[in-house]
């Protein structure tokens, strides 16, 4: 069990600038609508180096990769992105999603033992290291075919016909533990992108079980 503090996200009308500086400022995450469909997603400034910083997640979520930091103005020492139009809904969900929770963090368990939702229906790319840890670890073959594939000039790995990651177990642990790839490794518990998947997997909203 892993017992996350993940920030809420809470929408914001452009004449609230400072009650959105403010809940940013104490953690949450804001949707900043600058008109009815043009928003900023504003977050705190995610540590340099934290693959890990669900801020981050939050961008990587939207199909983006970059944010600006503010040194000056209204969000300054704060984070943001212009949200793409065709994410808007998706923040608009983020938003109705934790419209429930009062404050802007809220603390949440996740047991990945009991998920396995961010194994299904993904896209694992292998990376150079990945491929040295199979080959150390004795198993080469999983950054081949059929385990693994060929997209452009990228290698991921296999899915099942059911869209599962092939190393899921029926008990939901990954098969290749102690070898899975870096992507593996690195996907934050309690991340956007975790708690789609549990929505979508589990039918679990806001990524408590309980
Ligand atoms: S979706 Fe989230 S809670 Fe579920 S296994 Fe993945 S990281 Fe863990
Ligand atoms: S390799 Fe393991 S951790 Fe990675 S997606 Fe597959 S089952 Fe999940």
């Amino acid at each position: 069990m892993t017992r996350v503090v993940r920030p809420i996200v809470r929408s914001f009308h452009a004449r609230f600038d400072k009650e959105c500086v403010a809940w940013v400022r104490k953690g949450g995450h804001a949707v900043y609508w600058e008109s009815s469909t043009r928003a900023r997603l504003v977050i705190p400034t995610p540590a340099k180096g934290d693959i890990g910083d669900l801020g981050y997640w939050s961008v990587l979520d939207l199909g983006k990769n970059t944010y600006e930091t503010h040194v000056t103005g209204r969000f300054r020492g704060l984070s943001s992105l212009r949200v793409p139009r065709s994410c808007n809904d998706i923040v608009r969900r983020r938003a109705t999603r934790d419209s429930v929770h009062p404050g802007p963090h809220r603390t949440v368990n996740f047991d990945c033992l009991e998920c396995g939702s961010c194994c299904k229906d993904n896209e694992v790319i292998l990376e150079p290291t990945d491929f040295a840890r199979f080959e150390e670890g004795g198993r080469p073959e999983l950054g081949k075919a059929p385990l693994a594939r060929k997209r452009g000039t990228q290698t991921v790995l296999t899915l099942l016909r059911s869209k599962d990651c092939r190393h899921l177990g029926h008990d939901l642990k990954c098969g290749i533990y102690t070898l899975r790839p870096n992507a593996c490794r690195e996907f934050p518990v309690a991340s956007e992108c975790c708690l789609f998947a549990r929505q979508d997997g589990l039918g679990v909203v806001d990524g408590a079980l309980d």
